[in-house]
């Protein structure tokens, strides 16, 4: 018997469960556990109906405040799932997994990477930052480095933030998930990236008019053009262009 796929059935249970236990679920992975699931319960199957599969959960857990959402990796250009909480903003989201202090060690790292020029922030920049963390019920609490340091570890593990030799980034389960919140809250430093509209962290800016892209994007739109120029004010791309 073949359930069709509009009602919630055991196999989008599983997969919304792996889904939220992975925290950051990469495109082919999900359509694998899409056939798989499916293949288990013996749920009607189609290879290209992932996005319908998933609008019938996200239907379902609209009461709940959660959606599962697709965004775009800043590292491969690949497409990712995670899950979303909408009843929270910004980092309390978050609260649920760890310690008032742990997130706002997680909240001081994300500002100096939005704050930065290039979207990373050094592990030093980072563990002094955590000398002087304020939260309501400590105060100032001083984080020693080496608890800093396995924190920050751990927000790795769980993709909130990713690490290339000592220099951090936000990873794109944090993109995905806190976009909006980080667009609104930081205003004066967050750009949307020129070409495919999403928040840019890794990027490079006009030197004329401002405007961001993704390396990705940069790196696209500039492949078949002798001159690189900026699409908005056409000025010379004065970026190295990656
Ligand atoms: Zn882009
Ligand atoms: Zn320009």
């Amino acid at each position: 018997n073949i359930v069709m796929a509009a009602q919630m059935t055991d196999a989008h249970r599983r997969f919304l469960q792996v889904l939220m236990s992975n925290g950051l679920t990469e495109g082919s992975e999900a359509r694998k556990l899409h056939q798989h699931c499916c293949g288990t319960y013996k749920v009607y199957y189609a290879h290209d109906k992932l996005d319908d599969f998933i609008s019938t959960i996200n239907n379902h857990l609209q009461p709940m405040f959660m959606q599962i959402r697709k965004g775009i990796s800043q590292e491969d250009g690949r497409a990712h799932y995670t899950v979303v909480n909408l009843a929270e903003t910004g980092v309390t989201k978050m609260a649920s997994d760890y310690t008032e202090i742990e997130l706002e060690l997680f909240r001081k790292t994300m500002e100096l990477i939005i704050l930065s020029e290039n979207g990373f922030a050094s592990s030093t920049d980072i563990l002094n930052s955590a000398d002087q963390l304020k939260t309501a019920k400590f105060k100032t609490k001083k984080m020693k480095k080496k608890e800093a340091e396995q924190v920050l570890k751990v927000f790795v593990e769980d993709k909130w933030l990713s690490e290339k030799n000592g220099e951090y980034t936000l990873h794109t389960r944090c993109i995905i998930d806190l976009e909006q919140y980080i667009l609104s809250n930081y205003q004066d430093v967050a750009r949307k990236c020129n070409i495919c509209h999403s928040l840019a962290i890794q990027s490079q800016v006009c030197e004329s008019c401002g405007i961001g892209m993704h390396l990705l994007c940069v790196r696209k739109y500039f492949r078949d053009q002798t001159e690189p120029r900026c699409p908005k004010c056409n000025e010379f791309w004065s970026c190295h262009t990656p």
